[in-house]
């Protein structure tokens, strides 16, 4: 028996990066997968056939997670093709917009808000009432170290990521008792299609300080999805769990 056999899950911006190693790794363990992207319609609609090649229901959805309307909506069309249920809710679409608090804008302020943290609030108030019939449901927030340690030049997105985490919390100790677990994860140095265009030498030197002398993968981050998705972790809510090879250690 895989560790999602027919689970229902969302997860939104799964057309790359860590958001499409989750989609994979759930589907492969059984999971139908629903997932959203903003704008790389090519990118999410391959990834929606690969995903049904692997024997599961797979949906792309072209959704803005900032938009409450768009979330709203984004639910009702998953619940009416995936037959009514949700288990399980993956916050993951993330932007940056990088620069010192003397440069930034105040529209890149509220664009890394809207997009990391107001999609959360979304997305967990579209699906609550699922969850709450259903009387079960796991919710994952995809957070950043950055949110717990902060990070110069990074405003914007520390601030969103630490939201989350007080959010995710929040949640935890609101839906407990309906058996409805949110938690965090806050990856480290995760390489994507994103960091391949990053110089080499830089990304070495960040690979060095990090205790276990790597950078993550989005499979690495996509296990530790699978943990709070499914039953393993039935006694586990409210939680930021750190996947960055011991970077915050
Ligand atoms: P990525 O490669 O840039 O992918 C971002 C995904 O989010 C894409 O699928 C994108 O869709 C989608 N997206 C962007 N804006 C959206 C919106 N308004 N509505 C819906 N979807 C939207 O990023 P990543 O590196 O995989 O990161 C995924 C998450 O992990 C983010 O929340 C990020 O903050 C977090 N994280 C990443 C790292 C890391 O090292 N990579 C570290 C810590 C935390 P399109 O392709 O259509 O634009």
């Amino acid at each position: 028996m895989k560790l999602l056999e027919g689970k229902n899950v969302i997860i939104t911006g799964a057309s790359r990066g860590i958001g499409k190693g989750i989609a994979k790794v759930f589907a492969e363990n059984g999971a139908n997968v629903a997932f959203t992207y903003s704008s790389s319609e090519a990118p999410a609609l391959e990834l929606e056939k690969e995903l049904n090649a692997l024997g599961v229901k797979a949906k792309a959805y072209k959704s803005n997670a900032a938009s409450y309307a768009e979330a709203e909506n984004l639910v009702a069309e998953v619940l009416k093709d995936f037959n009514g249920v949700i288990d399980v809710l993956i916050n993951n679409a993330g932007i940056t917009k990088d620069n010192l608090l003397m440069r930034m804008s105040e529209e890149d302020f509220d664009s890394v808000m809207d997009i990391n943290l107001k999609s959360v609030f979304n997305m967990t108030k579209a699906t609550q009432r699922t969850f709450l019939k259903q009387r079960k449901g796991s919710i994952i927030n995809m957070s950043s170290v950055v949110g717990v340690k902060g990070n110069a030049g990074q405003t914007n997105y520390a601030a969103s990521k630490a939201g989350m985490i007080g959010f995710t919390k929040s949640v935890a100790l609101e839906l407990g008792s309906r058996n409805i677990r949110c938690n965090a994860i806050a990856p480290g140095f995760i390489e994507t299609e994103m960091t391949e265009k990053l110089d080499e030498k830089t990304v070495q030197s960040w690979r060095d300080g990090i205790p276990l002398k790597r950078g993550g993968t989005a499979e690495d981050i996509a296990n530790a999805c699978l943990f709070f998705a499914s039953d393993l972790s039935a006694y586990v809510t409210g939680q930021v769990l750190n996947v960055d090879g011991g970077m915050l250690t």
